[in-house]
């Protein structure tokens, strides 16, 4: 993807007050931090924007008293600092248009946060209609027949030829869709109920795409029942290995591994504290998520990772997998040594690197082998390490 094609911003809309879900719960936050499948919802909505490659980056709108609610929801996610939202859904998109003038942005993507299991596909869909138009929105047919009813009886069936229920993110050229809220705000047209519709009253052509059934607005306490079964429908476990090798060095013991110094004479070489237990399980994380390996997201021509913690590593594949909506299911690290002796040390191994990766030590496994005293590893000369890990994730569409 070229540089110009992530010329997008997305806009989350997240400062509605919506508790219906919560069933009268007066005390109840928003619904967008309410959690569903574990993590809130504004952190799905937010994610899938903040992970996806045709976008550069994503600003939430919130109301100014849920700020603690926000940063909790999106911790781990990368985001621009959230702006102030106003009384309505148009005010808060509008708002949310109005910080972003002067940064450049060609396009913007608008979504509600209350739509948390947004495709990846879906995203796309809108992106690519832009190419021919300044304005896109995702739209489904209406198959239900539509009728008319007063007091608990029939009065009419109404034509659903032509038809949709328009869903977001909902796409446009930014300074057309900036120009044509502060039209409607000019000409006191308030009541719009979607960033469409605040086009339409400029008299800007919006052209429609193909929306996702799946996509569904959380109103109800029937709708999050029913996005928590598609959710746990969706989830599929992925498996990421990966390997490393480092051999003894000039630096004196003790031996960093799995988070760990160990006696030993000599430590490790190589980049940052040479933790070869560490990296392999960092590269196990990344392959679980196809998001490339430690060398490229920390590369050791970077004096920042010299004698770095690899916790830090850790950490930061770990976000990824947060940030898609994932969670890791379990780990399994071999270190192969003659020396030092591992079995000592591995329950404690086991412990921090469940510390650090925030699951309990039953899913942490640490264990050892020698290499028979077969090649560079059999003489001495290093530490290899292999790690598996288990993350489950929803199918991203
Ligand atoms: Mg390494």
């Amino acid at each position: 993807m070229s540089v110009s094609e992530r010329d997008c911003v997305a806009v989350i809309v997240a400062a509605g007050r919506g508790t219906r879900v919560s069933q009268g719960d007066e005390e109840a936050p928003a619904k967008q931090y309410l959690p569903l499948g574990g993590r809130p919802m504004l952190a799905r909505s937010a994610g899938a924007f903040a992970c996806h490659p045709g976008v550069a980056a994503v600003r939430v709108v919130i109301r100014g008293e849920d700020r603690d609610l926000y940063d909790q929801a999106t911790d781990g996610l990368t985001l621009l600092e959230p702006v102030i939202g106003g009384a309505t859904r148009q005010d808060s998109a509008r708002l949310g248009l109005e910080s972003l003038e002067g940064a450049d942005f060609g396009r913007v993507l608008i979504h509600d946060a209350a739509r948390p299991l947004v495709g990846s596909a879906l995203i796309s869909r809108v992106l690519a209609a832009l190419d021919d138009a300044k304005a896109a929105v995702p739209v489904l047919a209406v198959t239900d027949s539509l009728k008319e009813a007063r007091e608990g009886r029939i009065t009419g069936t109404a034509d659903r030829t032509g038809l949709y229920r328009a869903q977001t993110p909902q796409g446009f050229d930014f300074k057309t869709v900036l120009e044509a809220h502060r039209r409607a705000l000019a000409d006191g047209a308030l009541g719009l109920t979607d960033d469409a519709a605040v086009c339409a009253h400029a008299g800007i052509s919006v052209a429609v795409v193909e929306g996702d059934e799946d996509n569904l607005k959380i109103t109800t306490a029937d709708d999050l029942a029913r996005a928590e079964r598609l959710l746990a429908g969706s989830a599929e476990t992925r498996i990421g290995q990966g390997f490393d090798i480092h051999a003894f060095g000039d630096r004196p013991g003790p031996v960093r591994l799995c988070g760990l110094d160990v006696a030993h004479a000599r430590g490790l070489a190589g980049h940052s504290d040479a933790d070869v237990g560490l990296h392999a399980l960092t590269d196990a994380l990344l392959g679980a998520i196809a998001a490339g390996d430690i060398g490229r997201h920390f590369p050791d021509s970077d004096p920042r990772w010299k004698a770095a913690d690899s916790a830090l590593f850790v950490a930061e594949a770990v976000r990824r997998v947060h940030a898609l909506g994932g969670t890791i299911v379990h780990v399994d690290v071999t270190l192969i040594c003659e020396a030092p002796r591992i079995a000592p040390h591995a329950d404690a191994m086991s412990a921090r690197i469940a510390e650090i990766l925030g699951i309990t030590p039953d899913r942490a496994s640490v264990k050892a082998s020698t290499a028979e005293g077969l090649g560079a590893i059999g003489r001495g000369e290093g530490i290899a390490a292999q790690a598996v890990a288990t993350v489950r994730i929803a199918r991203t569409r």
